[in-house]
């Protein structure tokens, strides 16, 4: 069944958000928890391509994709169609109870698809913090060591575990201790933020992470070092050069498990398949969600065989890991993005947006730094003529964007970082009229 999209273009017929919005939002607040967080309150009617069809008729350019889920699009034919034969064949068994090829399919892709030529498998689950949970479960089974490094900027989830990763406490961990223990922090190489050159500011971040390894944890009781090849959450932080590469070779010196969390900056998004690849990163265990599945809920760890064979039979698993419906939604959408060359795809849309957020940069401005990859693009406000986060210019240039049917979102630990992740089947000439957008709220926060 398709439902017919009007016609890709930014539409704003009421305040955002509308009348309709307004009472259904009212609504909501009665019946769900605060604890829920809400970036714009506008109820969807539909989305696809690059737009979001409201309840009042508004149409958003759309540049969040659902936090980089639906970068092939909210309502591909080729993608729901999957979805739509596999539920009427069936919706669910329980992999751990009977077996079903979709989840074969999907393991062996992803084993072919990830860097590194060695043997690899693969185990599917259904959210980004249950991959995390289980790259170290695995990684631990196969030390027999506790500890697990993480960085700085770290976002990996809002479970027990993945919150005690995650960096940033407001409002990911605050109230909501006391955490796993065993987990350890190192600096990330954050190069905007460091006196000196990108080469050293990787050089002095790994050797602070090889310092807190082998001096206060000790080599040997560490299982895992989780990075993200470009960080999400915590800032669109593309790491200095060389660092994850001195990260990835100083932990298999020492028998430590490299794993690559790209779950927000995989799939394509980056302008390659894996974000790792930019580096010729080879992570001993890649955990992937997001974006994997066209929008439907399905995690992934992909890594060394040798090492994901290392838990017992029955100690991974869960009862709706790698549903079927999700696995078919996945298969269609890797089938999706080949076809359409959406990898290359997000380097066009690198090469349209990056200039324009470039030329906002200045000694004066309240652009600090363009940075990203592909079609993970972000800039950093800060206080002009400082490095001083500036989170009010963040916050009044997405408010400004709303308001002009331009969704965005905002990112950083210091929540000072607007984050462009469009999907990346978005028309040039939408993505044109949400730049403008964005360059008139600049000027006028300025
Ligand atoms: C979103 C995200 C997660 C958590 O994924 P959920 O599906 O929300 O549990 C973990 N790591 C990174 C890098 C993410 O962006």
């Amino acid at each position: 069944m398709t439902v017919e999209m009007p016609a890709q273009r930014r539409l704003v017929q009421t305040e955002i958000p509308g009348p309709k919005s307004q009472a259904l939002h009212a609504e909501r607040q009665q019946h769900i928890t605060d604890g829920f967080g809400i970036t714009l309150p506008v109820f969807v009617e539909q989305a696809g391509g690059g737009i979001i069809v409201d309840v009042d008729g508004n149409q958003l350019i759309d540049l969040a994709s659902g936090i980089a889920v639906t970068s092939i699009g909210a309502s591909v034919p080729e993608v729901t169609d999957a979805i739509a034969e596999q539920a009427a064949k069936f919706t669910h068994t329980c992999f751990m109870v009977t077996e079903y090829e979709g989840f074969v399919e999907v393991c062996k892709r992803l084993n072919e698809m990830a860097p590194g030529d060695f043997a690899k498998k693969s185990a599917l689950f259904t959210t980004g913090a249950e991959a995390i949970e289980n790259a170290v479960k695995i990684a631990r089974s196969y030390t027999g060591r506790p500890a697990v490094v993480v960085l700085d900027h770290a976002y990996h989830g809002r479970t027990n575990m993945t919150m005690a990763m995650t960096a940033k406490n407001v409002p990911y961990k605050h109230g909501f201790g006391p955490f796993a223990p065993e987990i350890y922090r190192a600096p990330t190489a954050y190069p905007y933020r460091y006196d000196g050159t990108p080469e050293q500011c990787a050089e002095a971040a790994l050797a602070k992470l090889k310092e807190i390894v082998l001096t206060q944890l000790g080599a040997d009781n560490v299982a895992a070092i989780i990075a993200e090849p470009l960080q999400g959450e915590g800032g669109f932080i593309v790491p200095a050069p060389g660092f994850l590469k001195g990260v990835q070779d100083f932990a298999r010196e020492h028998g430590i498990v490299f794993v690559a969390d790209e779950i927000q900056a995989g799939f394509g998004r980056t302008g390659k398949m894996f974000c790792s690849e930019w580096e010729d990163l080879e992570p001993d265990l890649i955990t992937t969600a997001k974006a994997l599945a066209g929008g439907m809920p399905l995690s992934a760890v992909t890594g060394r065989a040798e090492i994901m064979d290392a838990a017992a039979p029955g100690g991974l698993g869960g009862t709706y890991a790698g549903n079927p419906v999700a696995c078919a939604a996945a298969i269609a959408s890797m089938d999706y993005i080949e076809a359409n060359d959406l990898i290359g795809r997000a380097g066009k849309i690198e090469a349209q947006v990056m200039p324009r957020l470039e030329a906002l940069v200045g000694a004066d401005s309240i652009v600090g730094e363009a940075r990203g990859r592909g079609a993970m693009l972000a800039i950093e406000f800060v206080k002009p003529g400082t490095k001083e986060p500036n989170p009010e210019a963040a916050k009044a240039v997405s408010v400004a964007c709303h308001a002009e049917g331009v969704l965005t979102l905002t990112c950083g630990t210091h929540g000072n970082v607007m984050r462009l992740l469009p999907p990346l089947v978005i028309e040039d000439e939408l993505l044109d009229d949400a730049l403008t957008v964005i360059e008139r709220a600049v000027r006028d926060a300025s």
